[in-house]
């Protein structure tokens, strides 16, 4: 069966993610929008940047949205717009993207890496609450892979001990998260402030670079327009120390494009989502992601966990079978070289250590052929049996 498959050549074009038929399915609406900006030479501040801002701001009910370069940047002006002093902690997971804590450090602050829950991979109130000092001043849950931490008890956390969150939502743009109260509220709607990355391979990816800012609060969003534009309310009038950060109008106008096809988008790689866990769902050695009740999911990665002694064979003979897969990640945060004498570990941090000898992502896109799928999901199986 799956000699077959190879040689019909299905597994050659098995992607992690393939923006390229993606581009295709929506090509004359994307060229037009192009070709206008390039008619209307704003390449800055064009007004797609600030359509763009309303459309988005309005999809995740939140009261602004401030664009910026990227969504490393998006964490560095909400930071900064939360008057931050040097040395204050900043409570992160340490199984995450390294711009989480990048940004922390880069800013003069101590990032505190806290553990995981094994299950959904985000930090808990109970791995926060085991970090807390009398300078911890932020918290950064990271929805990671596309599912929402659980932000009822964050949430309730943070306010007891005044504290502010920051939800770095890069990999979970469209997902959604219930309150016990029956409240529903958006990735980065449901902290102070919300960023997020529209890097090409994000869930709403741009041509390039780019990211946002989410706030419901009129102040926050005030300081975050300012420090992204050079500390600026007004032209050459410079209030605070700022950056430049902006989103082109050429990476804008796609992405009012691609916003109207996210639910589509998401519903795609839910179904893939959904097709891979009744395929490993009966597997022994097969983990399949944990689906938080409280969450919707919008698999940015569709991760399983495998034997560590079995994980690094799989991802060998996927790559010998034409199967993409990545290790998201393979090395703890703490345990990079660049952060090891940065801030402060919380515990031994077990279930980080232990994630990263155990997660394998597998290809995950909007343009996953059933065929591609059964491909996936067969070579897979050989391997475990
Ligand atoms: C991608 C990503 C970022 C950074 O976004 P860039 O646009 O690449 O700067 C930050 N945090 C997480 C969790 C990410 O996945």
């Amino acid at each position: 069966m799956t000699a077959s498959l190879t040689g019909s050549g299905i597994s050659e074009t098995i992607q992690m993610v393939d923006l390229k038929n993606q581009y295709l399915k929506i090509k004359p609406a994307i060229d037009a929008a192009i070709q206008e900006c390039l008619d209307t030479t704003a390449f800055i501040k064009g007004p797609q940047v600030g359509a763009f801002e309303q459309q988005l701001a309005k999809y995740l009910n939140v009261k602004h949205v401030i664009s910026c370069a990227n969504g490393t940047d998006a964490l560095q002006l909400a930071m900064m717009a939360l008057d931050l002093k040097p040395g204050d902690e900043v409570i992160v997971p340490a199984f995450t993207y390294v711009a989480t804590a990048e940004v922390i450090a880069l800013l003069g602050l101590k990032p505190v890496m806290v553990d995981v829950d094994p299950d959904t991979f985000t930090m808990t109130r109970e791995s926060i609450e085991k970090a807390l000092s009398p300078r911890t001043r932020l918290v950064v849950p990271v929805h990671l892979f596309g599912q929402c931490a659980d932000m009822e008890s964050i949430v309730a956390l943070c306010q007891v001990h005044g504290l502010s969150i920051i939800e770095d939502t890069a990999q979970a743009v469209g997902a959604t998260y219930t309150f016990r109260n029956g409240t529903i509220k958006a990735a980065g709607a449901m902290g102070d402030l919300g960023t997020t990355s529209f890097f090409p391979s994000k869930n709403l990816g741009c041509f390039g670079d780019g990211g946002a800012v989410y706030t419901d609060q009129d102040s926050l969003a005030h300081k975050v327009k300012m420090i992204g534009n050079h500390g600026q309310a007004r032209k050459y009038v410079h209030e605070t120390i700022g950056v430049n950060s902006r989103l082109d109008t050429i990476q804008a106008a796609i992405l009012l494009e691609k916003l109207k096809h996210l639910d589509g988008y998401t519903q795609a790689r839910q179904q893939v989502a959904n097709r891979y866990d009744e395929a490993f769902r009966n597997v022994e050695a097969i983990e399949i992601p944990y689906r938080n009740p409280d969450s919707t999911h919008v698999f940015h990665q569709y991760t399983l966990k495998v034997p560590a002694d079995k994980r690094d064979g799989l991802k060998d003979y996927l790559s010998r079978k034409k199967v993409p897969s990545m290790i998201y990640y393979p090395i703890p945060l703490n345990a990079q070289k660049a952060y090891q004498s940065v801030g402060r570990v919380v515990g031994d941090l077990a279930v980080t250590q232990d994630l990263c000898r155990r997660v394998i992502s597998l290809p995950m896109h909007t343009e996953l052929s059933d065929d591609q799928i059964n491909y996936i999901v067969e070579t897979i199986i050989d391997y475990f049996s």
